[in-house]
């Protein structure tokens, strides 16, 4: 079963063992089983936390200082993040994410935004302070943008083929058919059991109940967004839908 096995730390515990490095540059990412030092010395880098022990770091390779990328091996290896899915177990792929959003939150906090100053890490915080006048930029809590399956409860004296026709078109505005029972999961919050269809669209394009959807969309096996973690049955309908995309 995969768990979550990162860990936020802001500071290395003494017991770090190995290190893996993610390398972020131009909206593109590589992750390296390596330390920053081998990977790009002298690139500014953030630590991310620790995955089981290991240290992970984002190095940022639009910053200052950073080694001539025309000579570099890394300009073969770094792909865009969607690009990513499917090559990386969950924990890298969500690591990935993180240093995107690390990276880009870092570079626009560099000066305090109250005077103007050059801010410095702020130690033991996810935060930068400015040394004049003691403001402190506060990094949140970095969540991830994730696009998942619609899902809604069962009305009573409906059949569930009839719950997801109902629910999709309220939430999204789309009509379907062809509706197919998948898997069931267990959903203990509380005492629910999650049922997974397929369906077909049968007409009507995407307009979203802002009540309940922030955004909805239409997505191919190669432009996938952060889907959520392989132990959901969210994420086995989106395997199954791949997996016969790729076929
Ligand atoms: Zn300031």
């Amino acid at each position: 079963m995969a768990r979550n096995r990162f860990l936020p730390v802001v500071d290395l515990p003494d017991d770090w063992s190995g290190a893996l490095t993610v390398v972020v540059h131009d909206g593109k990412v590589v992750v390296l089983d390596e330390h920053p030092v081998e990977v790009a010395a002298g690139a500014p880098r953030l630590l991310l936390g620790t995955l089981d022990g290991a240290a992970c770091f984002a190095v940022d390779l639009d910053g200052d200082g950073v080694p001539d990328l025309a000579t570099s091996d890394l300009q073969d290896l770094l792909v865009p993040l969607r690009g990513m899915y499917g090559r990386l177990d969950d924990a890298r792929w969500t690591l990935a994410g993180r240093a995107v959003q690390l990276v880009e939150w870092d570079r626009s906090h560099r000066h305090c935004g109250r005077c103007g100053t050059p801010t410095e890490p702020a130690p033991g915080e996810r935060a930068r302070r400015c040394p004049a006048c003691g403001l402190l930029a506060r990094g949140r809590n970095f969540p991830m943008p994730m696009y998942s399956c619609l899902a809604g409860f069962v009305e009573p004296g409906e059949t569930l083929e009839e719950a997801v026709a109902r629910e999709v078109l309220e939430e999204v505005g789309v009509e379907v058919t062809d509706i197919r029972y998948v898997s069931s999961q267990p959903w203990p919050f509380p005492h629910s059991l999650m049922i997974g269809f397929e369906a077909t669209w049968e007409s009507g394009d995407i307009v979203i109940d802002e009540r309940e959807i922030v955004d909805a969309g239409w997505f191919t096996p190669d432009d996938l967004p952060i889907v959520p973690p392989a132990m959901s049955i969210a994420r086995t309908l989106i395997d199954r839908w791949i997996e016969r995309r790729l076929d």
